[in-house]
């Protein structure tokens, strides 16, 4: 049976912050109820900025796993894997890149903006250009249809769908793909057939786009079909020929912004992050020594939550009759910053109690992690070399 696949994956650049759990691995957690989810470890993905300096790239991926299942990722659910272990991701990539328009890489604003952003570091390297050939490939290898991105990766997915549509368009004709479109009709039984083959003439005859539509959730309703006949049925009804890579999906994230320790979004750059496995001492004297609203210099001084980092927390963490005691002490010096910040420090602790413990479950068990990964790699690494297959032999490249 087919179903909708979600990939995404995570630079191992160091230990994660709260910015991470809230801006990406609840959302994780949520998703692997949903899909089949695959989740990896995109280490080739960290040489493309850290090429002089690998060497913490290993402890890190290992140490950003156990973050993960500390969040709760549940290997049950999700496929955790390591980029670097499914080297099926790498042959995509130098294929795709014979094709790439070296233009579409140069246009993509992170390049132009990231280079500039890390400007101490010589960033005019093949790997760094190739960076969204990269992820097209890490995500067309597994035909997944939804990968979930916030609003900055958006034009990284559409260079991957247009990657996907190109290839398709170039390699994408069977000699026999007609024949192979029609016995995939078949299979659809007698009346969706009629059905299918109605909305087709519409479509090729009058251009009707909803014909298309119609005829493609026709086609989602069927369960029993492979992939590679669905995607037959997909390109037969506009005409394109077999569809051999999936345009993916963004499933957009809504936009999250987790405030740091100084108010400005928590980033590893600025250090004003909290990690996931953060110990209760530092979370308390990192969030004592929060800088406040500068006018309180005296406790007896009135302050206001607007110009106040600590309050950007409190509407992360608290609920409604907390954030009015703290609007109210504040602006009438009736609670000190000390008392302020109290709340925001048990919630912080609260949330990290479930992840501290099943991180150290996984910490005094690495074989179990080991396991997981090797047993990710093996089912990821299935699903690549199935769509290798079909690549290779559209370029010519059975040798079968
Ligand atoms: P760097 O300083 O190297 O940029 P970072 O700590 O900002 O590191 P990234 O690698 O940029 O982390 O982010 C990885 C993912 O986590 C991205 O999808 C990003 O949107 C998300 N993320 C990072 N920080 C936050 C945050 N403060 N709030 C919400 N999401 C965040
Ligand atoms: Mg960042």
């Amino acid at each position: 049976m087919y179903a909708e696949r979600v990939v995404s994956g995570m630079r191992p650049t160091g230990a994660l912050h709260l910015g991470h759990y809230h801006g990406v691995l609840t959302n994780w957690v949520r998703l692997q109820h949903e899909y089949p989810c695959f989740f990896f470890v995109a280490d080739w993905h960290a040489l493309t900025t850290q090429y002089d300096n690998p060497s913490s790239i290993n402890r890190n991926a290992i140490d950003m796993v156990v973050d993960w299942l500390a969040a709760g990722v549940d290997p049950e659910q999700a496929t955790i894997f390591i980029q670097s272990r499914v080297p099926e991701h790498a042959e995509l990539h130098l294929l795709l890149s014979m094709m790439a328009p070296l233009g579409w890489l140069e246009r993509v604003p992170t390049y132009k903006e990231q280079q500039e952003k890390l400007s101490s570091k010589d960033l005019s390297t093949y790997g760094f250009l190739g960076y969204p050939l990269l992820m097209a490939a890490d995500i067309l290898i597994y035909r997944a249809d939804k990968v979930p991105v916030g609003d900055d990766q958006v034009p990284h997915l559409e260079f991957a769908r247009e990657t996907a549509r190109r290839f398709n368009h170039l390699y994408g004709r069977e000699p026999d793909f007609e024949e192979k479109a029609k016995e995939a009709v078949k299979k659809l039984g007698n009346k969706k057939a009629r059905l299918y083959a109605e909305l087709r003439t519409r479509f090729q005859q009058e251009g009707e786009r909803e014909a298309v539509e119609q005829a493609h959730a026709l086609l989602e309703e069927v369960q029993h079909l492979s992939v590679l006949d669905r995607e037959r049925l997909f390109g037969y009804l506009e005409g394109t020929g077999k569809m051999i890579l999936v345009e993916p999906e963004a499933l957009l994230t809504k936009a999250s912004r987790m405030p740091g320790l100084d108010g400005a979004k928590m980033s590893k750059s600025y250090g004003n992050f909290i990690t996931l496995r953060e110990t209760a001492e530092s979370v308390g004297k990192k969030i004592r020594a929060m800088p406040t609203d500068p006018a309180r210099i005296r406790r007896t001084d009135p302050g206001d939550p607007l110009k106040c980092p600590v309050w950007q927390l409190h509407l992360v963490y608290s609920d409604d009759a907390c954030r009015q005691w703290v609007e109210a002490g504040c602006k009438s010096a009736g609670i000190g910053c000390i008392d302020c910040k109290g709340p925001v420090i048990d919630a912080i602790l609260k949330e990290q109690g479930p992840m501290r413990e099943r991180a150290r479950f996984y910490e005094e068990e690495p074989d179990l992690v080991r396991n997981i990964l090797a047993d990710g790699c093996e089912k990821a690494r299935d699903l690549a070399k199935e769509t290798m297959r079909d690549v290779r032999e559209a370029l010519g490249l059975g040798y079968s």
